[in-house]
């Protein structure tokens, strides 16, 4: 199996407050990899970490084969980790042409991308005027712009209504169907059921449970997770 990200017991301390405590999973090409935990578990940090944003304490990882440095194999990663924020009076096309500018990439993918999220016949709108679940699928059109190989989401249907939820959700899984690595963050374990194939859950910067999605629902304790997460909400 091909890797595309290692993580090596990873530790994040904020002072006296541990984050992150000696994390290690493996994501794999080709699946869709959910970091499950209520807030406050560690999940931005760990992406954090891995996207160079945040400093990580102790252990490593690294990206693909290893033989690459985080700077260069992060022009092939796409990530979404703040709220979406374009320029509010320029169209969804014009937003794209800056980034495509920025990020030095052919701006003949924007309307490809466009179409992904189901936002062509929308480009000429000004970003204002988008709902909350058509700004987040704009960050995610103009995250692939690169054509990464592997897309990151933090919290992608926080916020939204339940029709701009199951949205975000189709296009994810049709992303991820047409063989780009998804590794997403989420305090729900309703959608790590229902996008992600692969799991790691997380207590207080603690793997609890890391494997396959499908495993941890026919596993002893998932009825307790369950239970927890119902109480959490
Ligand atoms: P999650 O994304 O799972 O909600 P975070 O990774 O954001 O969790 O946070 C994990 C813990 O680290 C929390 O207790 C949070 O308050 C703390 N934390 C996160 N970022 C910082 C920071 N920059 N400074 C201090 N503490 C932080
Ligand atoms: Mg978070």
């Amino acid at each position: 199996m091909e890797s595309i990200l290692t993580i090596n017991n990873l530790t994040k301390k904020f002072g006296y407050l541990t984050a992150v405590k000696d994390l290690s999973f493996t994501i794999n090409k080709g699946n869709v990899y959910g970091i499950l935990g209520p807030n406050g578990s560690g999940k931005s940090t760990t992406l954090g970490i891995v996207l160079n944003v945040v400093n990580k304490t102790e252990g490593n990882f690294h990206w693909f084969d290893g033989n690459t440095t985080t700077h260069d194999a992060l022009k092939r990663v796409g990530a979404i980790i703040e709220r979406p924020n374009f320029y509010p009076y320029m169209t969804a096309e014009q937003n794209l042409r800056l980034v495509c500018r920025i990020k030095d990439v052919d701006q003949s993918k924007i309307a490809e991308k466009l179409d992904i999220v189901g936002l062509l016949d929308r480009k000429d709108h000004k970003f204002k005027t988008y709902s909350l679940g058509m700004k987040q699928r704009l960050a995610i059109a103009s995250a692939l712009l690169n054509d990464p190989e592997i897309l990151i989401l933090d919290e992608p249907t926080n916020g939204l209504d339940p029709q701009g939820i199951h949205q975000i959700r189709q296009i994810i899984k049709d992303i991820a169907n047409n063989g780009t690595t998804i590794l997403l963050a989420s305090h729900l374990l309703d959608e790590v059921e229902k996008v992600c194939t692969h799991v790691v859950v997380l207590r207080k910067g603690e793997k609890l449970y890391s494997g396959r999605v499908d495993e941890m629902i026919s596993s002893h304790g998932f009825f307790e997770l369950k239970a927890e997460q119902h109480d959490a909400l």
